[in-house]
């Protein structure tokens, strides 16, 4: 009994730590004070969960290759930014249809869950990319793709590592397009959504620096909300 005590001490203690060290500024991408890495950047306990998972399945011959991890509030932007110019401008779409073209797979900046840290975009590391190859195309993750076997060994593992697939194959769920490489640790992004929720989602989004924001309407926003941002994986809710 004293060690089950000891045990939801601890429990306790690390929730408190780990609460002192968060602020809504770091869910929107901006001085995220829990991250390690050099070029690929986690939040330090999704890093070593992922290094297990890594070292796994490395012995039955998978290469796990992270290609896309923590991303700031201003690299989202600017990828953002990018592509309503591209769309807006090379493609000649009216702003609402660009925008909604951009959220079929990239968020408003601010709403990105890669600003947590606790996601991860996977390829087989066995795989040589082409510079100009776009590798995050759902086909290549399915049967007679290149990404197969690795998808595979994620599908039957990676939940033993708390890695759960966010944006799932469910044909009634509404918001972002499949993403059978993007990954979430769910140990800690299910408590940072939580808090995440509570912030001023609104204010957030409704940002000048955001091109195109000036057509975010209420009714879009709140959409956004309830569809891009939360209708996810139940298992991450
Ligand atoms: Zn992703």
């Amino acid at each position: 009994m004293k060690s089950l005590y000891k045990y939801l001490f601890l429990i306790i203690l690390t929730q408190i730590s780990y609460g002192q060290s968060m602020n809504f500024d770091m869910l929107h991408g901006n001085n995220n004070p829990n991250l390690v890495g050099d070029s690929i950047k986690l939040e330090k306990r999704t890093f070593n969960a992922f290094k297990k998972m890594e070292k796994a399945a490395l012995m039955d011959g998978i290469e796990l290759k992270i290609i896309s991890a923590y991303r700031s509030y201003d690299r989202q932007k600017t990828i953002w930014n990018n592509k309503y110019l591209r769309f807006t401008k090379d493609y000649n779409l009216e702003p609402e249809k660009a925008i909604n073209e951009i959220i079929r797979f990239s968020t408003i900046p601010g709403t990105s869950r890669h600003h947590w840290g606790t996601e991860i975009d996977i390829i087989d590391g066995k795989y040589e990319v082409n510079d100009d190859e776009d590798v995050l195309i759902a086909e290549k993750f399915k049967k007679n793709g290149v990404f197969y076997e690795m998808k595979k060994w994620l599908d039957s593992n990676s939940e033993n590592y708390g890695f759960y697939i966010v944006y799932t194959d469910d044909q009634k769920r509404k918001g972002f397009e499949h993403e059978p490489w993007h990954f979430s640790y769910k140990p800690i992004s299910m408590e940072l959504l939580k808090l995440f929720r509570k912030s001023d989602l609104k204010k957030v989004i409704k940002n000048g620096e955001i091109k195109g924001s000036e057509y975010f309407t209420n009714e879009f926003i709140e959409k956004y909300i309830k569809e891009y941002i939360l209708d996810i994986n139940k298992d991450l809710k």
